[in-house]
């Protein structure tokens, strides 16, 4: 299979193309065609499968085809990950693939100064990618709303409840609208993990690589 094959645009073929890749890895190539009809998707997955791409590609695609426009204090996307060093690395994917596109995106993790955080927030993203407890800090003070979401991911489920984040977790998602696409990625199925995929998926493709 190559990326030529699958329903992306010119500009996000020619983003994929300047970083190299050639063809799809297996999740890319299962997920892809379902999460672009907005089919929502359970991934089975550890980093280094290509995950991020698998539902980059589709979010960028689909916001890129929306006729929902980006409002002041909100996000369109939400991205949920555990750490700081995951949350920087998915934004740099998230402009690398995005590069022709004008969609905007911000990260928000805690330990740093939230200014720069809530003053890029001030016209809204299009994605946003995000630690748990820093977003919930600023949901709460007002600074970052849901209303306008279309797409929510949540990244490493396992790991986050080894951390100790799901209570955040769980949190941020009762503030998320209900009609949504949403993916869900863990390396792991624990009986918790399963339960929670199980609450926030609505009859979703199952891939596992
Ligand atoms: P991830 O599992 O999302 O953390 O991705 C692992 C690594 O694979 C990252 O460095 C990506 O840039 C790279 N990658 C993702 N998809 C592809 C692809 N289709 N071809 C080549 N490299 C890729």
């Amino acid at each position: 299979t190559k990326f030529s094959e699958l329903a992306l645009r010119a500009e996000i073929q020619q983003a994929l193309a300047a970083q190299g890749y050639e063809s799809p890895t297996p999740i890319q190539r299962q997920a892809i065609p379902h999460a672009l009809e907005g089919r929502d998707l359970l991934g089975i997955a550890q980093t280094g499968t290509g995950k991020t791409a698998a539902f980059t590609l589709p979010i960028l695609e689909r916001l890129s085809t929306s006729d929902r426009r980006r409002a002041p204090g909100t996000a369109r996307t939400l991205v949920l990950t555990p750490t700081r060093e995951l949350a920087i690395q998915i934004g740099e994917s998230v402009k690398a693939y995005g590069a022709n596109l004008k969609l905007t995106h911000t990260v928000i993790f805690g330990g740093v100064g939230q200014k720069p955080q809530t003053d890029a927030m001030k016209p809204g993203v299009d994605i946003l990618v995000a630690t748990p407890g820093r977003l919930l800090d600023l949901m709460n003070q007002g600074f970052v709303r849901f209303d306008n979401l279309e797409a929510f991911v949540l990244d490493e489920a396992d790991r986050m409840l080894d951390m100790g984040f799901i209570h955040d977790v769980k949190r941020v998602i009762a503030k998320l609208p209900a009609e949504r696409q949403t993916f869900f990625f863990s390396a792991t199925m624990p009986g918790e993990v399963a339960q929670l995929a199980q609450r926030l998926l609505k009859d979703p493709v199952r891939v596992e690589v």
